[in-house]
């Protein structure tokens, strides 16, 4: 599939990409490793006229592990924190989130600022422009009604990052800066609820830096996919445990992640219980390669199982 034209920018640093977006007047999108953007520019999903390029921004490269901060520039490859052994050591389930996403070629192109901010997915959106003509267009692409649930005026779309779970059960934060300035958010409030505007980031903000506490954990990811060498999730859970807590995120089915709490892991009534409420609070619809039923069910198993494996007693 051919791209079509638009005007390709590549920033300095970060001041400089702010300041070429703030000339574009919000016809301007940024890019990383571009394995997210660069598909959806080529099936129209995404028509900018000016992109600007991030990856030459040196000072995202980096990951520092001082005053009790793993702070990690947005920049950053999913291949570079993969082989990172602190976090193999102490954060097992972004370590097996990394491992999970796409395969390894993606992995050493795609970035983690891309992986958290890629775009909602649909089986009936993520199609070629011809494709999405003949069907007609969804609320996505500006349609007047949902294409999935006939009649419906609200989006399903699946947000499919396999590793922003982790970091949600991690307590990571956002590091943002903008044409109005800095801030920094929690993980948990980046995501809105709405698929079509799935990100509470402003017009030009770009993610800088993404920070987790660093603490050793126990932790597991257990993905639901179709072919293992690669593939996006179909469901997604993370386990974080530090002492007999856990925290517990369900991503790949629905708007965005779930986080759930658990006091002690250690309790397998306690644990049915947070795996039957995590399959009960996710409603599939019909919009990706296996059934909404399966996908609802899966939602539980893996909760049950990503806990046990990440407190140790599964395999
Ligand atoms: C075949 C295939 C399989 C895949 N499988 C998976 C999978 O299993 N799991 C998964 O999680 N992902 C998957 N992906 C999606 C993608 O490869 C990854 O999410 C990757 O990490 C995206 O990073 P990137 O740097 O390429 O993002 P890009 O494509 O460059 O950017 C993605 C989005 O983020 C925005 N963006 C990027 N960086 C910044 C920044 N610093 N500030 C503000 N905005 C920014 C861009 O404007 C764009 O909207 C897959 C992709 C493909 C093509």
């Amino acid at each position: 599939m051919v791209l079509p034209k638009f005007e390709y920018k590549k920033a300095r640093d970060v001041a400089d990409a702010i300041a070429l977006y703030k000339g574009q007047k919000g016809k301007a999108v940024y890019l990383a490793g571009g394995t997210d953007l660069i598909p959806l520019i080529k099936q129209r999903l995404s028509t900018p006229s000016v992109v600007i390029d991030l990856k030459g921004i040196e000072e995202l490269k980096s990951i520092t592990n001082k005053d009790g901060w793993l702070e990690i520039g947005a920049n950053v490859t999913l291949f570079e924190l993969k082989i990172y052994p602190w976090i193999r050591d102490n954060l097992p389930a972004f370590y097996e989130s990394l491992e999970a996403t796409a395969c390894e070629t993606l992995q050493l192109r795609g970035t983690i600022g891309g992986n958290i901010l890629q775009d909602t997915r649909c089986l009936k959106h993520n199609q070629s422009l011809e494709w999405r003509t003949s069907r007609g267009f969804c609320l996505k692409s500006n349609g007047k009604e949902c294409n999935v649930v006939k009649g419906s005026k609200v989006c399903f779309a699946n947000y499919c990052s396999d590793n922003a779970p982790a970091l949600v059960t991690l307590g990571a934060e956002l590091k943002l800066e903008g044409p109005k300035g800095e801030r920094v958010i929690e993980l948990t409030t980046l995501f809105t609820g709405d698929s079509l505007k799935p990100f509470s980031i402003d017009a030009g903000e770009i993610l800088t830096y993404i920070r987790i506490p660093a603490k050793k954990t126990k932790g597991a990811y257990e993905k639901l996919r179709v072919r293992e060498s690669m593939d996006y999730p179909l469901v997604g859970v993370a386990v974080s445990s530090v002492g007999v807590a856990a925290k517990i995120c369900v991503g790949g089915v629905g708007l965005q992640p779930r986080l759930y709490e658990l006091e002690d892991a250690g309790i397998e009534t306690a644990i049915r219980e947070i795996a039957d409420k995590a399959s009960s609070d996710a409603k599939p619809v019909a919009n990706a390669v296996v059934s909404p039923a399966y996908r609802k069910k899966m939602v539980g198993v893996l909760v049950k199982r990503a806990v046990k494996r990440a407190i140790g007693e599964g395999k």
